[in-house]
């Protein structure tokens, strides 16, 4: 679930009903050009230090940097280094833009819905229909995290 580079950006207009069931594909968690940001907020490098039995400090110095104030994974011109054989190493642990994918403000553009997030993603399309009001909640948990409204 890497992203771009976190820039501002109007809030995009919702987009309704719309089906989605993740696949395992793990083409998400790969870098796409500029597409390369995992950010991590402060809640997730409490968690994900948790889940790797490190401190908050730790993780942070041992797999975060920082651009424009933000704190990401390291390495963003590489695919995610919790990556593993196409499965997410952290699953459980894994940060809120990670959670909240595809859900993500600047992807309810219904044309980058279209040419954008359908084009990767195999999940878009298959499952659960998600309606405005659940996919508002969704977007309401990326408050902290970059590219956000
Ligand atoms: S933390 Fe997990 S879900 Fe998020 S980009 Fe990395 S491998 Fe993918």
């Amino acid at each position: 679930m890497t992203r771009k580079r976190k820039s501002k950006r109007d809030a995009s207009p919702l987009i309704d009903g719309i089906r989605f069931q993740c696949q395992g594909s793990g083409r998400c968690c790969m870098t796409r050009e500029d597409y390369g940001y995992v950010y991590v907020t402060l809640h997730d490098r409490r968690r994900l230090a948790a889940c790797l039995g490190l401190t908050t400090l730790q993780f942070t110095r041992r797999h975060t940097e920082k651009t424009d104030g933000w704190f990401h994974l390291k390495d963003p011109e590489e695919p995610c280094p919790f990556l593993e054989k196409g499965r997410c190493g952290v699953y459980c642990a894994r940060p809120t833009q990670c959670r909240t994918w595809p859900f993500w403000p600047e992807n309810m553009d219904p044309s980058v819905w279209r040419k954008e997030v359908a084009a990767v993603c195999p999940g878009v399309g298959k499952g659960k229909r998600y309606t405005a009001e659940e996919i508002a909640q969704i977007l309401e948990r990326q408050r902290d995290v970059p590219g956000h409204g």
